[in-house]
């Protein structure tokens, strides 16, 4: 669902700010990989090397070409059949405990859409998405229109608004203007950088509007970027961006079992009652079927900062052009599957390494998320074939293909909720792919216990070109940066918002969660373009970056299954905590108002804790092996730290969303420190203040906990 987003354009001022580099002892190719005592590196390296022989770019091919046959959206008859040949394909393999789960769900499936303008010509929109010859999927029958998973039923005929992207400050804009949207329509853009089109459908809601058209400007993914399909990767005239518009940032998964599973006999709310369905009609055109509409407005022109690509004067409207909007859902419940299996842990089966990806798409998903599906069944075959060989384990690694991402986050929230007890004792880490390849680039993200990690691991692969992992990803980002070199602390995005499956472990369950995948130039995101043949032109012809991601997953999974000690990094979490801390000293009114020293010596304690812990972990790994009683412990304290994180209160009016550290903004934008920075912004200094202390409780609790793990290593040694 996410559409990915380059992290380092955004934040390379605050990155650079950070003035310490805590990964610099792990540049040279390590004598011992961290979390592993010397030989069972050696053991570990040559395990790893064994893995990374097995992906095949061709095998690649073929798993992605299965994948993105036939349009496959959740609740179809197809994405249920790919459930059942990934079980079966699992059993080949030698998984273990290979079953599907099934949660009935509210769903959201077109009967009728029409937008159509009355006035002052007639005009009636294709939502329909052009063929070209050369790419036969193009022409599959079984290709829906354009329309918006959860936009309510209904019919309007009304005014249209030109809103540009739909966020609060352009209402702001259009009322100095005098123009009042309340039973209006509004037309929108989709925007970059990326806001989720949940929150464009939310905001015209609350503003009044009796409608929402969200159309596709070529200035952000057609052709004011680049060369468009079939040509080139970014997006034609005729692509439409599909999508929910769910306001599952309020609470995600099937929008009638808030906070409990869907299962047989659960209970269900009204929908009604339900607050993550829109109440707005909604209804998404390509460029080419807004341009008419677009082009008879009236009213004032519009602000510079708001005209597109089009070759016309954007107006704000509001007098003159007349639309008529219908759109009839069925939102009768379906089966959403989630197909789970494992390898079982042979010394530590009760401490899982959980990954995912979804399976569901708006149509053929070359990208998303079919890129990442291939990976994960490649991935797959290589684990059962370690298997074969005698190997297995030492933790349990457990897999998921989820179902209905696209729609609410919803079989990955269900079956994290159905299981949440189990996940809150046993999970290490959740590994997420979503579009695990639109283009050369490496973007991941982590939560920082685990981001030194994946710069480690980066010097361990090769990407396409030779080099290491490593070292393109370097280059990637200080060309991003415009020739500024990144530290490598900077490397791994740390601030995660929402808008995939990661969402339910790490903000619902506190697993702590790491986010891979390699971006590119990509404007077909959701439309009917994004697909095998795309990919094979543009995304990844080869599948070479197919197959190095499959082996950074497989690596990455094979790190946290084997390591002696789970190689989370503590300090460096508290590094990064007490950035969050210091940005939001410094917003507006917090010195006045609030006092956060404190917090910060919370945060140093936490880090100071996590410095000591680290170091005498690696003291003692490099003089040999752990005893194995003590290795356990110190497991499980390691494993409760981002547990700590929760508060069971949740945050005001999100309850369901329990991490302090991270939440989500309504846009699917990261939010640090969720509960404090929206006090802070609401200026509300009593509730900020009480979310200080919630945070200095978790700090300590954690300090706490990570000062005992050191004390009982160091006395029992
Ligand atoms: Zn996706």
């Amino acid at each position: 669902m996410r559409k990915p987003n380059h992290h380092w354009l955004k934040s390379a001022g605050l990155a650079a700010a950070l003035g310490v580099s805590l990964l610099a002892g792990a540049m040279e190719r390590a004598e011992r990989i961290s979390g592993f005592a010397a030989e069972a590196s050696r053991a570990q390296q040559a395990l790893e090397e064994k893995l990374k022989a097995i992906p095949s770019s061709e095998e690649l091919r073929k798993q992605h070409r299965h994948f993105t046959a036939e349009p496959h959206p959740a609740g179809s008859e197809r994405n249920n059949e790919l459930a059942r040949t990934i079980a079966e394909r699992w059993r080949e393999y030698g998984w273990e405990d290979v079953q599907l789960h099934r949660y009935d769900v509210l769903s959201s499936f077109p009967r009728e859409v029409v937008v159509e303008m009355v006035s002052p010509v007639a005009y009636r929109a294709s939502l329909r998405e052009d063929a070209y010859e050369v790419d036969p999927d193009t022409s599959n029958p079984r290709v829906s229109g354009g329309y918006l998973g959860f936009s309510a039923s209904g019919e309007v005929t009304a005014p249209l608004v030109y809103a540009h992207s739909g966020n609060p400050e352009d209402y702001a804009v259009l009322r100095q203007h005098g123009i009042d949207v309340r039973g209006k329509i509004v037309i929108v853009r989709y925007s970059v950088p990326y806001s989720y089109r949940g929150f464009k459908a939310l905001t015209a809601e609350r503003e009044g509007a009796a409608g929402i058209i969200i159309y596709s400007d070529p200035a952000e993914d057609g052709h004011g970027k680049g060369k468009v399909f079939p040509e080139g990767p970014w997006g034609p005239e005729s692509h439409i961006q599909r999508g929910a518009i769910t306001y599952d940032f309020i609470v995600p998964g099937d929008p009638l079992t808030p906070g409990w599973a869907s299962v047989e006999g659960a209970e269900r709310i009204p929908v009604h009652e339900a607050q993550s369905v829109p109440k707005i009609i909604a209804v998404p055109l390509s460029w080419r079927d807004a341009k008419p509409l677009l082009e008879n407005l009236d009213g004032p022109e519009a602000p510079k900062q708001w005209q597109g690509g089009l070759p016309l004067k954007y107006r704000l409207g509001g007098e003159r052009v007349r639309v008529h909007l219908k759109v009839d859902m069925d939102t009768s419940p379906r089966a959403n599957y989630v197909v789970e299996a494992r390898l079982r842990g042979a010394e530590f089966p009760d401490e899982w390494i959980v990954m995912g990806n979804h399976r569901d798409a708006w149509e053929f998903g070359g990208v998303d998320a079919a890129s990442g599906s291939a990976a994960m069944m490649e991935l797959t075959r290589a684990l059962g074939e370690l298997k074969r060989t005698g190997w297995r384990p030492k933790r349990t690694i457990v897999v998921c293909s989820w179902d209905g991402e696209e729609v609410a986050l919803t079989a990955s929230t269900e079956w994290g909720e159905q299981f949440a007890d189990e996940l809150r004792q046993k999970a290490v880490a959740y590994i997420n792919v979503d579009p695990g390849v639109s283009g050369p680039d490496f973007d991941p993200a982590a939560v920082p216990s685990l981001a030194p990690l994946l710069v480690e691991i980066s010097r361990d692969l090769a990407d396409p070109s030779g080099k290491t992992l490593y070292a393109g990803w370097k280059e990637t980002v200080t060309r991003a940066r415009k020739g500024k070199t990144p530290k490598d602390a900077d490397l791994v995005n740390t601030r995660i918002g929402s808008g995939s499956d990661h969402t339910v472990f790490l903000n619902h369950l506190g697993v702590p969660a790491i986010l891979i995948g390699f971006d590119g130039p990509y404007g077909v995101y959701h439309s009917v373009y994004d697909n095998f043949f795309w990919m094979n032109q543009f995304g990844d012809p080869g599948y070479r970056t197919h197959r190095l991601l499959t082996q950074l997953w497989g690596v990455l999974a094979l790190r946290l299954a084997e390591a002696d000690v789970l190689p989370y990094d503590f300090a460096f979490y508290g590094e990064r905590v007490r950035q969050f801390v210091e940005e939001i000293a410094r917003r507006k009114g917090v010195r006045d108002n609030l006092d956060l020293k404190p917090l910060l010596g919370r945060v140093a304690e936490f880090r100071r804790a996590g410095e000591q812990l680290r170091r005498a972990v690696e003291k003692a790994l490099a003089a040999g092996p752990l005893d194995p009683a003590l290795r356990e412990r110190l497991n499980r304290h390691l494993i409760a730290v981002e547990r700590n994180w929760l508060n069971p209160d949740g945050l005001p009016g999100r309850p369901w969303f329990q991490h302090v550290l991270y939440g989500t903004r309504y846009t699917y934008g990261h939010l640090e420190l969720p509960g404090l920075t929206e006090a802070v912004e609401r200026e509300d200094w009593p509730a900020a203040a009480a979310q200080v202390r919630i945070l200095e409780s978790a700090l300590a609790r954690n300090a706490s906990l990570l000062a005992r793990a050191h004390r009982e290593m160091t006395n029992e040694r």
